[in-house]
């Protein structure tokens, strides 16, 4: 069904998808039971990470990530300031400080001069960094995990964004953005816009069992039932020192992020189409740059990534609106009159009133605003919306 405007992005649901929830509603188990297990099971395999952990959003991911490396108080993350507001407000959740990183004004992603420009920065010592691969496009990781290691830094990816992208690495191998070769965790969203729903969702992917643990644990009110990380004996063990049959534990103080296992049969049911969905965005992405090949140079798409093949979540067009002699407000407006929804990815962070206003010099940033413009992009989209889209631009800019 295509809706009577072209939204910037919305989910993709066939038969498939709803025959998947249907299922569930009719199980025993609406929640913590074989959909959750599955799920994770397939999306650990397609990103080719060992653990993944479901939960009830991107946001629950990146705070999952948070607690599960201990960072708190006194400690501060790098996070670049384009970006969702959630990737910095996790920080805060667990006390930390964020430390705003500039962006490359092309591309909108952090550079590795930029990580290191925030780490010079005065403030309580920097722990973590969460490169967030903007738009699907990937960072700078074989750079940014060299950086962080000599810093002693976490890497966190924000790579809600980024499901379905490969990178290269510096032996030349393709990397799958989640399979944490640069990372100690990647988090993702399955909000309806990103590239696959679980109506709400999220997943954290890890290498590193510890930390594999520590996120089961907070995601579920911070209780263990493994015996070995028992710590109290006098409670859990009866007469003969066998584990008392009601025993559990809480040794963190947790949280109910859990994803219901009509969320997961859901996301299960979309990730059999990922491949599928990710080919029609990069179709999709190509199209738009050669059918607005001729707005150059007032209309630009951002810079590509070289080695990346990203699984595109934004289209976003690089707009040089003092040259066009129109705001962007207007050009919005005119769009929406031709049935054309855009949006503006993203205010940068640093400037929302709850991180305070900071007039930081992040130029990269300042100058990518300027310009950002995201037009529709999403695999259900047709050829001709997208020449719907760049004729109604044209038009707009004529
Ligand atoms: C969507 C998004 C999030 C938050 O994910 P939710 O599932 O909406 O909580 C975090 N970071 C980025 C970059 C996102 O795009």
């Amino acid at each position: 069904m295509t809706p009577s405007i072209l939204p910037y992005g919305r989910q993709s649901i066939d038969d498939n998808d709803i025959a998947a929830v249907v299922e569930v509603l009719r199980s025993d188990w609406l929640t913590t039971g074989p959909a959750v297990r599955s799920f994770e099971e397939a999306f650990a395999a397609a990103v080719g990470a060992r653990f993944a952990v479901a939960c009830n959003s991107g946001t629950a991911g990146l705070h999952l990530a948070c607690l599960s490396l201990g960072l708190g108080a006194g400690n501060s993350v790098v996070v670049p300031t384009n970006t969702f507001v959630a990737t910095a407000n996790a920080v805060r959740y667990v006390g930390a400080e964020v430390r705003f990183a500039d962006v490359d004004p092309d591309t909108g992603l952090m550079r590795p001069e930029d990580l290191a420009a925030a780490l010079k920065r005065p403030g309580p010592p920097a722990v973590a960094v969460f490169p967030v691969h903007f738009g699907g496009q990937a960072v700078d990781m074989n750079a940014v995990w060299s950086l962080a290691s000599e810093h002693g830094l976490s890497v966190v990816e924000d790579a809600c964004h980024a499901l379905g992208t490969t990178y290269v690495s510096r032996g030349g191998d393709s990397i799958k953005v989640g399979s944490c070769h640069d990372a100690a965790m990647a988090v993702f969203s399955m909000h309806p816009v990103k590239t696959i729903t679980m109506g709400e969702g999220g997943v954290v992917t890890t290498n590193d069992e510890a930390l594999y643990k520590r996120l089961n644990r907070f995601r579920s009110h911070g209780i263990t039932r493994e015996p070995s990380e028992f710590l109290n004996n006098e409670l859990a063990l009866d007469e003969n020192t066998e584990v008392n049959p009601w025993y559990y534990e809480a040794i963190d103080t947790g949280f109910n992020y859990r994803a219901s296992d009509i969320n997961c049969a859901l996301g299960l049911s979309q990730l059999r189409k990922l491949d599928q969905f990710v080919t029609r965005r990069r179709f999709l992405v190509d199209l738009y740059d050669v059918l607005l090949r001729p707005l150059a140079p007032v209309v630009r798409p951002c810079r590509r990534v070289p080695g990346c093949d990203a699984g595109f979540h934004l289209y976003v067009a690089l707009i040089d609106f003092d040259r066009l002699g129109m705001s962007r407000g207007t050009l919005m407006h005119t769009l929406r009159n031709a049935g054309i929804g855009t949006q503006v990815h993203y205010i940068p962070v640093h400037r929302q009133p709850v991180f305070g206003n900071m007039h930081l010099d992040l130029v990269g940033a300042e100058q990518y605003y300027r310009r950002c413009l995201s037009l529709p992009l999403y695999p259900s989209m047709t050829d001709d919306d997208v020449h719907a889209v760049v004729a109604a631009l044209k038009s707009a800019v004529a």
